[in-house]
């Protein structure tokens, strides 16, 4: 491109807008390794329990294994490799003390994902004193210190600069990128790092002789309009550095839907088995909805088969409920139109859906108030008896055969903190705090 061309581009004073985008760098295999400090340094993945990898440490990295590869192959590119199973609480629970690090800087926080956040630090250079860079080094020191995880911090103009900036120098790494600088970064930006170009997009780009993100944003506004519509537009003026996409600071406490689903080893064909399988997903989606105070009326239930052929059923329930007892009956019968003998069964899975807030009154005339109310009372006094003793420790009798059939599977192995509870804690507590051990 020559300088005549660059004078289009418009050049903006340093931060009109600070944005960040803060990703935490292989999430899940680095809460693995701050919780337990003698995996760090060491070649480890998760999705022990799935047999793909669903996270590989940076380590591992180095070996070429990374994320969706099978375990198998994985162990043979890198004969060390430490396996473990994914423990999505734990994972969740470091993911919210993050936030909350993140949120002691500025209260304009967007949970983008589980391990990314967006938040807008403008303004705020004479609270802290501080160039925006710096409080953003900041933010990042923080997180490092106290939780062990290295993130990856991008600041710039607007949310989709900054998550290119992020990406940009992995892991560990931090990019600021001011006005005066954008068009410079923007050329030894590919087209695939913007959030928003997919591989299709990118090969229509490219068909148009756009190489990298500054020949974008250097074509005339009505250029991304006619290709890419209104999207292509937004994303134009955000890579220009206007800041189009607001944050959305909503929490996403609000469940459209809950789902739980699990994949065991090995394959079953056995009725028995499949099905107490799928129980025991209804029976946590319920725990899950009565813990949110939710009630729901509509039931999916699905089956995996080996091939990864999917077969789905829903139905809805008369009126909300949150009892896995409400939910049985229907369950049942889907269940029985779904499964096939013949079929040999890798995962199944639930999603209830229609959610409301508890209290929610849809009965009618037809329900057996008595019922109802009994039913509701067994489930809070299950509830309580499993915090105390355990999840799961009183189940409905379809899900009973779990208790034996996956002995030493790695589901089963209990995670250290889970373990090591301190007088007057729950396992759902513990994770709050990181076990630190020398
Ligand atoms: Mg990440």
């Amino acid at each position: 491109m020559s300088e005549n061309t660059d004078k289009y581009f418009i050049t903006l004073s340093s931060y009109p807008r600070a944005i960040l985008h803060i990703d935490c760098d292989a999430f899940f295999a680095s809460c693995e390794q701050a919780g337990d400090p003698r995996l760090k340094g060491k070649p480890i993945v998760t999705g022990k329990e799935r047999g793909i990898i669903s996270c590989a440490s940076y380590e591992a990295k180095a070996f070429g294994v990374k994320r969706g590869i099978r375990l198998s192959e994985a162990k043979r590119l890198c004969p060390a490799l430490l396996i473990l199973p994914s423990d999505y609480e734990t994972y969740s629970l470091y993911s919210e003390r993050m936030f909350d690090i993140i949120k002691r800087f500025t209260p304009s926080v967007e949970e983008f994902s589980i391990d990314e956040a967006f938040c807008d630090i403008t303004g705020l250079r004479r609270v802290y004193r501080a160039s925006y860079p710096e409080i953003a080094g900041r933010m990042k020191e923080r997180i490092q210190k106290e939780l062990g995880l290295t993130v990856s911090v991008g600041l710039s103009l607007s949310k989709t600069l900054a998550k290119i900036c992020s990406r940009h120098d992995k892991p560990d790494g931090f990019t600021a990128v001011p006005g005066y600088r954008l068009h410079k970064f923007l050329k030894c930006s590919h087209l695939d790092t913007v959030c928003g170009f997919g591989p299709n997009t990118v090969e229509l780009l490219r068909k148009h002789g756009i190489k990298n993100v500054f020949d974008y944003v250097n074509r005339p506004e009505d250029f991304a309009k006619r290709l890419l519509g209104k999207v292509g537009i937004e994303l134009w003026r955000e890579l220009r550095g206007e800041s189009v996409y607001k944050l959305c600071r909503e929490e996403k406490k609000k469940y459209l839907s809950i789902s739980k689903t699990r994949t065991f080893m090995p394959a079953s064909r056995e009725e028995d088995h499949v099905k107490a399988r799928l129980t025991r997903n209804l029976e946590s989606a319920c725990i899950k909805l009565r813990r949110h105070s939710l009630s729901a009326a509509k039931l999916l239930i699905y089956l995996k088969a080996s091939d990864f052929k999917t077969c789905g059923l829903e139905a809805k329930l008369n009126r909300h409920s949150s009892s896995t007892l409400d939910f049985m009956g229907i369950c049942g019968k889907l269940f029985n139109i779904a499964f096939n003998e013949n079929i040999m069964y890798r995962a199944t899975g639930v999603v209830l859906s229609d959610i409301v807030p508890e209290g929610v009154d849809s009965r009618t005339l037809f329900d057996d108030p008595v019922r109802i109310e009994k039913i509701a009372r067994l489930s809070k006094v299950t509830d309580t008896i499993n915090i105390k003793y355990g999840k799961h420790t009183l189940h409905v009798a379809a899900s009973d055969t779990l208790k034996t059939a996956g002995n030493g599977h790695p589901r089963n192995n209990v995670a250290w903190r889970k373990q090591e509870l301190l007088k007057g804690e729950t396992p759902r507590k513990r994770l709050k705090i990181p076990l630190l051990r020398v």
